[in-house]
């Protein structure tokens, strides 16, 4: 009995189809993705796929491509979540724990020997040739924030062991040790601390953050021993440098440029560091009828100049400074108010520190001078600062030609967005590989990936790492 599929078109119109029709069928469409999902209209989609006790059998003579592998588990790990009807997994809690052992099963799936470390990532391991060996280590994170889109983060876990597992199919071993890290924590959602998964790995975990409580009081301590972890032994999960060759991960691009090149994937050149600021601007509170405009000392006015001020600045440079006032609030706050004391937020990152330091002083005179302008009175302290985390150019160059290799436009373009990558270069090279995300859309349930440019993402991981040459010296 053939399997019944109903599928809707973008053109010409919706038609049932059968395999007796002449589909490759294999739980997915594969000629049906092929030719509609490059037509990108965005309306294609499988309305209805009944399977059938034979499809099995034709795995034999179709296999699933890695893309839809990767997909299939995309979707199988985006049900585990702590809210219906929505993706939300959250740094040690149950899903994160039920997470990890669906991973750690496709790990060992793949022929890696797997655990869960101290601070609750999952590794994995696939021996080289000889035992023992030094590793490439690939990974990215496994939590989400909360009402997530399912990509960010799996994508590089799950492409990882894909590639791994295609390897293992195959019964080819590498120079070379593969690992895979699924980091517990990158987000830093339940903690406020970012990061916290591959700190530990990199040796540079912060024991302070133990006593962090969560929003309903719960300490990072308990939670870890809840979790089943011991927070003693965080330390076990730092890794030496001499055992890693490089890191590298895969990710959505979580930006809109790709789309707009009209690219399946990119190579990154830095995840740019950031600077955050918090400002806040005092003037005179005063009645909004009574007080001439000559003789105002308004703070939320000064706090627009100032905004505008900081656009106008990155606006016009031209090698990729962003700058975001992300949080504003006005003090008393009512209509017939004149605004006596502002505080707001200023976000700036660029990809290289130089380039960010000076483009903040830079700003940080701008403000300056429009509060003393205005007579505000006007207070600004550094909130955060990390550091830039350059992707070393002899990885960039490997994933450069696996990339031509696949017969795709080598494109490169730094990371707005913090990874994985900014605690591990502290212990190893880092590479990243960037795939396109419809709309640029991320941190959001509409997140999505075409099947086609997880597929493209997978081939370009999988023949990096057939490639792989280690840093000679
Ligand atoms: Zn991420």
């Amino acid at each position: 009995m053939g399997s019944m599929i109903t599928l809707a078109f973008c053109a010409p119109a919706a038609v049932p189809l059968t395999r007796a029709s002449g589909l490759d069928c294999d739980g997915w469409l594969i000629r049906w993705h092929r030719t509609c999902i490059n037509c990108r209209c965005g309306r294609c989609a499988v309305l209805q796929m009944e399977s059938s006790t034979d499809m099995a059998a034709d795995k034999a003579f179709q296999p699933a491509s890695l893309g839809e592998q990767i997909v299939r588990r995309i979707d199988e790990l985006a049900a585990i979540s702590e809210e219906a009807g929505k993706l939300t997994r959250i740094y040690l809690t149950r899903e994160l724990k039920a997470a990890a052992d669906l991973i750690l099963g496709w790990m060992r799936e793949a022929g890696m020997n797997a655990h869960l470390d101290a601070v609750g990532n999952v590794c994995g391991r696939y021996e080289g040739e000889r035992p023992g060996a030094p590793c490439l280590m690939l990974g990215s994170h496994y939590d989400t924030v909360r009402d997530a889109g399912k990509w960010d983060g799996p994508l590089g876990v799950i492409t990882a062991i894909a590639c791994v597992a295609d390897l293992h199919r195959r019964g080819k071993r590498l120079p070379f040790a593969i690992e895979i890290v699924g980091f517990a924590d990158e987000e830093g959602v339940r903690f406020a601390s970012t990061l916290l998964g591959s700190r530990a790995v990199a040796g540079t975990f912060d024991e302070s953050v133990f006593n962090a409580r969560d929003r309903d009081g719960v300490s990072m301590r308990d939670a870890l021993v809840t979790f089943g972890l011991d927070p003693e032994h965080i330390g076990a999960a730092a890794r030496a440098r001499r055992e890693l060759l490089a890191y590298l991960e895969l990710h959505i691009e979580q930006g809109p440029v790709l789309e707009a090149q009209n690219l399946p994937v990119g190579v990154v050149t830095a995840i740019a560091g950031a600077t955050r600021l918090a400002a806040r601007l005092t003037g005179m509170a005063g009645h909004a009828g009574t007080v001439p405009m000559a003789l105002r000392r308004d703070a939320l006015a000064g706090a627009a100049e100032c905004i505008g001020a900081i656009e106008q600045f990155c606006r016009t440079d031209e090698s990729g400074l962003v700058g975001t006032v992300g949080y504003i609030q006005a003090r008393p706050g009512a209509t017939n108010v004149i605004p006596g004391e502002v505080s707001f937020t200023i976000d700036m990152r660029a990809p290289t520190d130089m380039h960010r330091k000076r483009s903040v002083a830079d700003v940080v005179r701008q403000i300056e001078a429009i509060a003393k302008r205005r007579h505000l009175a006007l207070q600004l302290d550094v909130t955060h600062e990390n550091r830039t985390a350059p992707c070393a150019a002899w990885l960039r160059d490997q994933i450069a030609q696996a990339i031509a290799a696949e017969g795709f436009s080598v494109f490169e373009l730094p990371s707005g967005a913090g990874h994985d990558g900014m605690a591990m270069i502290d212990i190893a090279d880092v590479g990243m590989i960037f795939v396109r995300c419809r709309g640029g859309i991320s941190h959001h349930p509409d997140e999505h990936v075409e099947l086609a440019d997880a597929d493209a993402g997978a081939r370009v991981l999988l023949r990096v790492i057939e490639n792989f040459r280690p840093r000679v010296g």
